[in-house]
């Protein structure tokens, strides 16, 4: 943990390769993808945060329409993710977020919050 603390001390944030905008706080997490030593890939996702009572983690809820070919109609469906969730994006209950997949952080975890759009 402390070596990837160590990088978060240079006031800018990292370039994650995707065109989101970049947090206007610093923070000194490691697990950040801005300003720790995380790497991002694979799938974003948008969905609304609908608990943030873990330290750094949320749980963010994505709802999606999957086609029944037999009704020729489409029904909703939500499932929910857990990701992380650095302090400096401030995601709160209710905000709408970009969550990206990274490595697993744990049992859980493999997403991480990378855009807080309120
Ligand atoms: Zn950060």
């Amino acid at each position: 943990m402390a070596d990837k603390v160590k990088k978060t001390a240079k006031p800018t944030s990292r370039d994650i390769g995707l065109d989101v905008q970049a947090p206007a706080a610093a923070c000194k997490d490691g697990h950040c993808p801005f300003h720790g030593q995380l790497s991002v890939r694979g799938t974003v996702l948008t969905g609304t945060v609908v608990s943030a009572k873990m330290q750094n983690t949320v749980v963010v809820e994505r709802e999606y329409m999957r086609y029944l070919p037999k009704f020729e109609r489409y029904e909703k469906r939500t499932s929910k993710y857990l990701a992380h969730s650095p302090p400096c994006l401030q995601a709160k209950l209710g905000d709408q977020v970009s969550i990206m997949e990274c490595r697993p952080l744990s049992k859980r975890v493999s997403y991480v919050v990378i855009e807080n759009r309120k």
